[in-house]
């Protein structure tokens, strides 16, 4: 049997058990609940064993600050190496002239981003947090919007499209410095040329915040923002199945200051094991079967956005281009946080997601988010996301949920253990 998850069969190692076993047996119990529930968390995935077995490696205790060839420590020469590996394959992978490896996680690639391009004050139009941006695009409780003066473009009401006209109005109202274009929660592609077009109008530099969508863009299922943005901000984890961390890609023109501002502006040493396992997710992007599971992935979350809608919820945008569903669950007379409960009590973890227009108060929401990309990692197929389809319906609707609970425990097990 091939075990596909890498929770699933964990057992603690002889060192932590004797060291620890009370972190031991925890751990052990993730690992039960991870192989006994299927994971739809949109950002969440399965590391692919290679990584993991990277990331555990020998580098995990090398200091190595600056950057190949410009170390400030001793003894750098096969952590270079491996940085190169990471850096080619990620200027390949993504066709782009310049690719930093370094940051710890999307938000402080942002927080890079933001220092190499901006001053503290200056304006910056993004999409709003209540539209799907991220924290990292002017939250208060954030840098980004303590530190910069955000602006925020939205989603129409009825289309749930980002409408570029309104962009441009607020580009040319507003005289941002930067423009972000991309989100946590979008379902549908972005028009890059587009955003590039209004960005050179007011002479803005453009961000691509592409954090969720970097699988789909390694696996050429949705058209890259690389071309056509100043700098793209990119994550291993997600969708690429790496290592939890950022990828920055940029062209010539900007790479000495973006790395400046990664190190040592935003950062220390960087995590050199993080780093082996990105350079050996961004080789498992490039094959056949990277590209097979992303359209699977796809596929998978039309399918789930189908039986939702039939089901009577309102996928936004009527749809996806993506690994991600958002949907209103309010015609069906819950909550999102409520359709979370109920989601998580028959085994399938997903979140509670705002809405854009939400009438709802934040804590509770009207709609929920998930993303496909762990179970298309494991294999589900066609008939497998039919079958969950059925499941969530019946998990959200309460119609057969106990039956639908027993029966996701079978397709998780069966999943994980391949
Ligand atoms: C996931 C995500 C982030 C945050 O990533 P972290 O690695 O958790 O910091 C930022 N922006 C977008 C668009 C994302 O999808």
């Amino acid at each position: 049997m091939i075990v596909t998850d890498s929770a699933v069969g964990w057992e603690a190692p002889p060192a932590l058990v004797s060291a620890d076993p009370e972190l031991a047996d925890l751990l052990g119990a993730e690992a039960v609940r991870r192989s006994e529930t299927l994971q739809l968390l949109a950002g969440e995935n399965v590391t692919s064993p290679a990584v993991l077995a990277a990331l555990a490696g020998p580098l995990v205790d090398k200091y190595a600050e600056g950057y190949p060839g410009r170390r400030h420590h001793t003894g750098c020469a096969l952590a270079d190496a491996a940085e190169l590996l990471a850096v080619e394959r990620a200027e390949r992978l993504f066709a782009a002239e310049h690719a930093n490896v370094q940051p710890r996680s999307a938000t402080s690639a942002m927080l890079a981003v933001y220092a190499a391009l901006l001053r503290p004050g200056d304006v910056v139009l993004a999409m709003s947090l209540e539209h799907g941006g991220h924290l990292s695009c002017g939250s208060r409780a954030n840098f980004s919007g303590r530190w910069f003066d955000f602006v925020g473009y939205g989603v129409g009401e009825q289309s749930g499209l980002v409408d570029l006209d309104q962009v441009r109005e607020l580009a040319k109202v507003h005289r941002p410095k930067a423009i972000v274009a991309g989100g946590i929660s979008y379902p549908r592609e972005l028009d890059w040329a587009g955003f590039r077009e209004i960005a050179d109008e007011v002479d803005a530099y453009l961000i691509a915040s592409a954090a969720q969508i970097t699988g789909l863009v390694a696996a050429g299922v949705a058209a890259s923002p690389v071309p056509y943005a100043d700098v793209t901000v990119a994550a291993t984890h997600k969708l690429l199945r790496g290592p939890r961390g950022g990828l920055l890609l940029t062209g010539r023109e900007l790479a000495d200051r973006i790395d400046r501002a990664v190190f040592p502006f935003s950062q220390g040493g960087a995590a050199m094991n993080e780093v082996a396992g990105k350079a050996v997710a961004l080789a498992q992007a490039g094959t056949p079967e990277f590209g097979a599971y992303v359209r699977r992935a796809v596929a998978g979350a039309r399918s789930l956005a189908g039986a939702l809608g039939a089901a009577g919820a309102r996928p936004l945008t009527g749809g996806t281009d993506t690994h991600l569903v958002t949907a209103d669950v309010s015609p069906l007379g819950l909550t999102g946080l409520e359709a979370e409960r109920r989601c998580a009590a028959a085994g399938l973890m997903l979140g509670k997601c705002a809405i854009p227009y939400d009438p709802a108060p934040a804590a509770e929401t009207s709609g929920i988010r998930l993303g496909t990309g762990a179970v298309a990692a494991q294999g589900m197929a066609e008939e497998g996301f039919a079958e969950l389809g059925e499941l969530l319906v019946a998990a959200l609707t309460g119609v057969d949920a106990a039956s639908a609970g027993s029966r996701v425990r079978e397709v998780a097990r069966a999943l994980a253990t391949g």
